[in-house]
């Protein structure tokens, strides 16, 4: 088979996939993409402007969760240190507990509930 008998079948997949898409999507779904697809370039540059106008205001939220970090470093700590017990028979601390939850054992004995 020639390559340009090749492309041409690759781009009409590429068509179909996209139609197919576009047929599974709600209307509403469509008018919006076509409308992003139209605008990109002034959403995009948007989107820029608005992110370097708020550089002030992330400023000030890192500064102020530095300073909450600061101000309760040692509640931080012994939140983190505490261990709970889990009805499987496991324990966990909180920054672990959704690992936990998601354990082979914690998982083996929530089947057995
Ligand atoms: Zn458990």
């Amino acid at each position: 088979m020639s390559s340009q008998l090749e492309q041409i079948i690759a781009e009409q997949q590429r068509l179909i996939a996209a139609l197919q898409a576009a047929a599974k999507a709600s209307p509403a779904a469509v008018a919006r993409q076509r409308y992003y697809e139209r605008n990109r370039e002034r959403i995009l540059a948007a989107t820029r402007q608005r992110y370097a106008e708020d550089a002030d205001r992330r400023a000030q939220i890192r500064a102020r969760q530095r300073d909450y970090v600061e101000r309760n470093r040692e509640q931080i700590r012994a939140r983190g240190s505490v261990r709970h017990e889990c009805p499987c028979g496991s324990h966990f601390t909180q920054s672990n507990r959704s690992r936990h939850m998601r354990s082979r054992g914690h998982l083996a004995w929530a089947a057995k509930q």
